[in-house]
């Protein structure tokens, strides 16, 4: 199979953030917790935290956000730094290098200030080591010098909240993770909540949308708000080449149809994914490398951009030996389920099976 057919770095229906986000993608973000839509566990819990802490007169306690890309994790911190009345720095596990990078960014930090580590589970373990003492006492500790001469400085720091976001929370190491006071899980939205964060965005990008419109966009976004606002702002250019600029219900249909994407938000790749399973493999178990190797893709790339939707629905298995397609994968590309005694016991009662990510 070519590996060219698959673009996986800039698919419509990735959930990271790809060039065509960057349109809006401040005026359209949020900024204060009674504007952000859904989380509601989340948005109570943080309103509770900033609230004690703005009385106390003390910053937040460091906060963890676990959840797959694009559902608003970035969006949060920047609302935390700004009822907090404080200023936020964005960074990267991937983007911090060096010892003295990571050690440069928090001397800068000023009191209070808030430090946003995306990715978080990249930073390297000799990396993160500096984040201990950081968390714990606001204090760097410096070696400096080599051999018999090295000595070892303590250098305070402003009191600041780290916010860590991270993909993988399985993949922290467990003295980074225990460090943060606050953790919490972000969840998929329903299409009732997207539906509401893509008519708020339409009128910010003076887009006339109806309801029904909102709703048939937000049920094909996979739960997640960055992909709804990309195929809002796709939608809207088909609603003003083919018609008058207005989206209903039809232009939306017409406009996704077109662009591929199935009623559940599914698209070639995804449906490719499942296919090469069912015909190269007997519908599984199939180990994710060697799924990845028939691709033509990398298998942190499978395991990142396709699969959390699809176990989400239920399509997809995991279990100890590998993917395997479900019954109601099966079902949804049209292709007869194998009566197998192996196959039998996809949703059904094999404990093996998990339906869900399983990596924290
Ligand atoms: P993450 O950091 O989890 O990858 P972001 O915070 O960058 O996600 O959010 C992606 C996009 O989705 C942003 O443009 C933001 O405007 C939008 N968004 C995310 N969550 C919400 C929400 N709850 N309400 C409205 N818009 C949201």
């Amino acid at each position: 199979m070519d590996s060219n057919e698959f673009d996986f770095e800039n698919r419509i229906m990735s959930s990271s953030f790809v060039a065509e986000d960057q349109e809006n993608e401040n005026s359209l973000r949020p900024h204060t917790l009674d504007e952000y839509v859904g989380q509601e566990k989340a948005k109570e819990n943080l309103k509770i935290l900033i609230n004690a802490a703005k009385l106390r007169g003390e910053c937040i306690d460091h906060v963890l956000f676990y959840g797959p890309p694009g559902l608003g994790k970035t969006t949060l911190s920047a609302i935390i730094a700004a009822e907090m009345g404080v200023n936020l720095r964005i960074t990267s596990g991937p983007a911090i290098e060096k010892r003295g990078d990571l050690a440069a960014l928090l001397s800068n930090l000023g009191e209070g200030d808030v430090l946003f580590i995306d990715e978080i589970h990249r930073l390297p373990r000799t990396i993160e080591e500096i984040l201990y003492p950081a968390m714990e006492d606001y204090a760097l500790d410096i070696i400096i010098g080599k051999g018999p001469a090295a000595r070892s400085i303590h250098l305070p720091l402003a009191h600041f909240t780290l916010i860590g976001a991270t993909t993988r929370a399985g993949q922290l190491s467990t003295p980074l993770r225990d460090r943060f006071g606050v953790q919490m899980r972000l969840e998929m939205y329903t299409p009732e909540e997207l539906a509401s964060i893509i008519t708020r965005s339409a009128s910010i990008l003076d887009v006339p949308i109806d309801a029904e419109g909102a709703l048939e966009i937000a049920s094909r976004s996979r739960g997640t708000p960055r992909i709804a606002n990309r195929l809002l702002k796709r939608v809207r250019d088909y609603a003003q080449v083919k018609g008058d600029g207005r989206i209903d219900l039809e232009v939306a249909k017409y406009a996704l149809d077109m662009l591929e994407i199935d009623e559940l938000g599914l698209d070639n790749t995804d449906k490719r994914m499942l296919e090469t399973i069912i015909r190269f493999y007997n519908g599984g178990p199939v180990g994710l490398e060697a799924l990845a190797a028939t691709i033509g893709e990398e298998a942190i790339t499978l395991e990142d951009v396709c699969e959390p939707y699809l176990l989400q629905i239920g399509f997809l298995a995991r279990t100890q030996r590998g993917r395997m397609v479900t019954r109601l994968g099966y079902e949804h590309l049209g292709i007869p389920y194998p009566m197998s005694d192996k196959n039998d016991s996809v949703g059904g009662s094999n404990e093996q099976i998990s339906l869900v990510e399983d990596d924290e």
